[in-house]
């Protein structure tokens, strides 16, 4: 490997590509529509357009693209070359300033919830400025946001950059009263990144990895993850292999890969970045997920992503650490060392306990998938239930606030926010709470719903917005304050009272968090169909609406669109077991019980009994006569989901239809799903090994 500091971001047309290849003026306009959004004027883009150009093609590219975030959760692109025809049959390789600035994809097989009809199917792409163009592919990709023609959003990207504006706003309010000049505030998250390693060879021959990601059969193997050897045990050769080239590619595209690890379950593996601003570590983590894949694929890996490729065996999360910090560097969740800085700390951590509070239903649907359905809850993820982990120290300082009583720290001091004299409070002492799905863990916030293969843009947007909302109140209240110690302290006092709710310090994976968690009033959103609907609640449209992140209409489309894409997923990994059981299962197991049979039968020809034989042949073939029923009961039900749509349609299209089909899923077609899926990995365990037609559990996970 070439040294490190030199192939970092040498794919990426970043500030010192810039300062390089742009005059002095053209630098300086452009700086300051990254760092102040100013708009760009046409002449300056030229020559932007011009400079990234000329860059790309030295770096080998030889097409651009508008590189954007649709619904669908991956990311699009659509490639268009340089060239232009020249003199005399020749070409010339251009690229204009409105060609980086403006595209204009067709929109009409983008998911876009009824928001554009297909005849008005025109979108278009707007640069991004903030996140810097890469080259991948030889493609010169540029960032952008994705539009309708009427300006209605149709991506991940817009809302979450609004988002950011509307934290900034509010957060900057705060900081004026604790007399900061503040013109700028982001949000941070390092989001880390779980996966599975698997052969390509196994992949190949199962239908259900390649068509849902994820295994739609198998029998736990002998083995499991009981032992925990492989949590951050010795690598094995081949994925350190991977491991390595990975970060490699990632630091080329300017990517601070820091951490990569073996994880809980067997193949399983984690990457975790460096956090940066929130839209640009988005932008990050979709081209890591990109990156994975590409580089499993050159060391005969397939990288599943999907959050629970196997029964039995963890599931793949993606953390969301998250925090907000000021332009020049301050972050503003850090329990500071004086007075006076920690009570604007309590202020902002009490605004993120309101915002969880009270949006805890968006916060859950934001982790809301078909996929992530299969591990929330389960015992190795959070539970459905959002709660808040602060920690033993700060859950003792918080509930001396409340109680009015003298907290306990190694010296005593009496509790009191008033700027003058509040303790020191202790840095992240206590122990990691790993079950709690949104923790403090020191100074930032690790929200650790999200699914593995989700866009976090989402998420943070909510999480962005929520707080933004307290934080506006906060300020409202307190510029108007007589007495603004006074006012902060009855305020952060009376809103930890209000939502103490929501602090749990225990272990979520109990039981008894849940009947806990009902006594308390915190909402158990379990599955998809039952959190989506939540995202048009009044409350939520008045807060999207009131700070600009989405219009009344973008927020239902939305719902739609996921409840959609739920309904789709089951529907196709229903389709996808027909299909394994009627071509490859069913054929097996018929195949091998005549086997025996014949076996049997010619035993008896030379006057041999074979019992247990006979007996084997009896319980293969009533339990594939079993297997046979459930298909047709499941066959019945994916059939049946028609009418479910057509009969909710007549009565209330859009929204409406989506919830009815999305409940019929969960309800009719995913039991029937297990129950098929019962039979065929029973037997799995009755079927001799060479009859079976895909690799096993055994075979995929242990193959060193
Ligand atoms: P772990 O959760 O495994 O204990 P770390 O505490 O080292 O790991 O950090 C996890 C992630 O949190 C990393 O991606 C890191 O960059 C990110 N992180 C650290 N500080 C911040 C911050 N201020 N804002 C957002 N993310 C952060
Ligand atoms: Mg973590």
């Amino acid at each position: 490997m070439s040294k490190v500091p030199e192939l970092f971001g040498s794919m990426v047309f970043n500030e010192s590509v810039m300062k390089e290849r742009l005059p002095k003026d053209v630098f300086k306009a452009l700086k300051s529509t990254i760092t102040e959004g100013t708009a760009l004027d046409p002449t300056v883009a030229n020559i932007v357009a011009n400079a990234m150009k000329d860059w790309a093609i030295s770096m080998g590219a030889t097409h651009y693209t508008h590189w954007f975030q649709p619904m669908t959760g991956i990311t699009a692109e659509k490639h268009d070359s340089f060239i232009t025809p020249g003199a005399e049959g020749a070409v010339i390789m251009e690229f204009s300033g409105k060609e980086l600035i403006k595209g204009e994809p067709d929109a009409s097989s983008f998911p876009s919830g009824g928001l554009r009809a297909t005849f008005e199917a025109r979108g278009y792409t707007a640069w991004d400025p903030t996140s810097y163009a890469f080259i991948k592919d030889h493609t010169l990709c540029i960032p952008t946001a994705f539009c309708s023609y009427t300006g209605q959003i149709l991506d991940k990207k817009t809302p979450l950059l609004r988002s950011m504006e509307a934290i900034s706003k509010q957060a900057c309010r705060v900081l004026r009263l604790f007399g900061k000049d503040c013109k700028h505030v982001t949000t941070t998250v390092g989001p880390e990144q779980e996966y599975f390693l698997i052969n390509k060879s196994d992949y190949a021959k199962r239908p259900d990895l390649i068509l849902t990601g994820r295994t739609l059969f198998g029998a736990p193997a002998p083995k499991g993850q009981e032992m925990d050897d492989h949590y951050f045990g010795s690598i094995r050769p081949r994925v350190k292999a991977f491991m390595a080239e990975l970060d490699e590619e990632l630091w080329k595209l300017g990517i601070y890969s820091k951490t990569e690890h073996n994880e809980v379950a067997p193949c399983q593996h984690e990457m975790a970045p460096i956090f940066e601003t929130t839209n640009i570590a988005v932008d990050h983590n979709q081209l890591t997920m990109e990156v994975m894949k590409r580089v499993a694929d050159r060391h005969g890996f397939v990288c599943l992503l999907h959050e629970k490729p196997f029964e039995g065996i963890n599931g793949s999360g993606k953390h969301n650490n998250w925090s907000i910090s000021t332009e020049r560097g301050e972050n503003l969740l850090e329990p500071g060392n004086t007075p006076s800085s920690n009570a604007q700390f309590l202020l902002f951590l009490t605004a993120v306990i309101k915002a969880v509070d009270e949006y805890q239903d968006l916060l859950r649907l934001s982790a809301a998938s078909a996929g992530n359905d299969h591990r929330l809850g389960a015992h190795e993820a959070p539970p459905a239930v959002v709660s808040m982990y602060i920690g033993d120290e700060l859950g003792a300082v918080v509930d001396a606030m409340v109680s009015g009583k003298t907290y306990h720290a190694a010296e005593k001091t009496h509790m009191d926010i008033g700027v003058s004299a509040l303790p020191n409070i202790p840095k992240d002492t206590s122990d990691r709470n790993r079950t709690s799905p949104f923790a403090f863990t020191g100074n930032k916030f690790e929200f650790r719903m999200p699914g593995s293969t989700f866009n976090v843009a989402c998420t943070n947007t909510i999480l962005n917005t929520a707080v933004a909302e307290e934080l506006r109140q906060f300020a409202d209240e307190l510029e108007q304050a007589e007495n603004f110690e006074q006012a902060l302290s009855e305020l952060i006092i009376r809103e930890i009272k209000a939502h103490k709710r929501i602090i749990f310090n225990g272990n979520g994976y109990d039981d008894a968090w849940l009947v806990e968690a009902k006594k308390r009033g915190l909402s158990n959103l379990a599955s998809t169909p039952d959190a989506l609907p939540h995202y048009t609640d009044k409350k939520n449209l008045q807060l999207f609406t009131r700070h600009g992140v989405y219009t009344p209409v973008e927020v239902g489309s939305r719902e739609e669109i996921l409840l959609e894409e739920y309904a789709k997923t089951l529907r196709i990994e229903a389709l996808t077991m027909l299909d394994m059981l009627r071509k490859l299962i069913l054929p097996a197991c018929a195949k091998f019980s005549r086997d025996l049979a014949e076996g049997v039968a010619l035993k008896k020809q030379i006057g041999v009994d074979a019992p247990a034989e006979v007996e084997m042949v009896r319980k293969v073939t009533d339990k594939t006569a079993a297997l046979c029923a459930a298909q047709d009961v499941l066959a019945h039900k994916v059939e049946a989901a028609k009418d479910v749509l057509t009969e909710a349609f007549a009565v209330a299209p859009g929204g409406v239809g989506a919830r009815k089909l999305s409940r019929y899923y969960r309800d009719e077609v995913l039991p029937a799903m297990k129950e098929a899926r019962k039979l065929a990995d029973e037997l799995e365990n009755l079927v001799s090994k060479e009859y079976w037609p895909f690799p096993t559990y055994s075979d995929i996970l242990f193959y060193v």
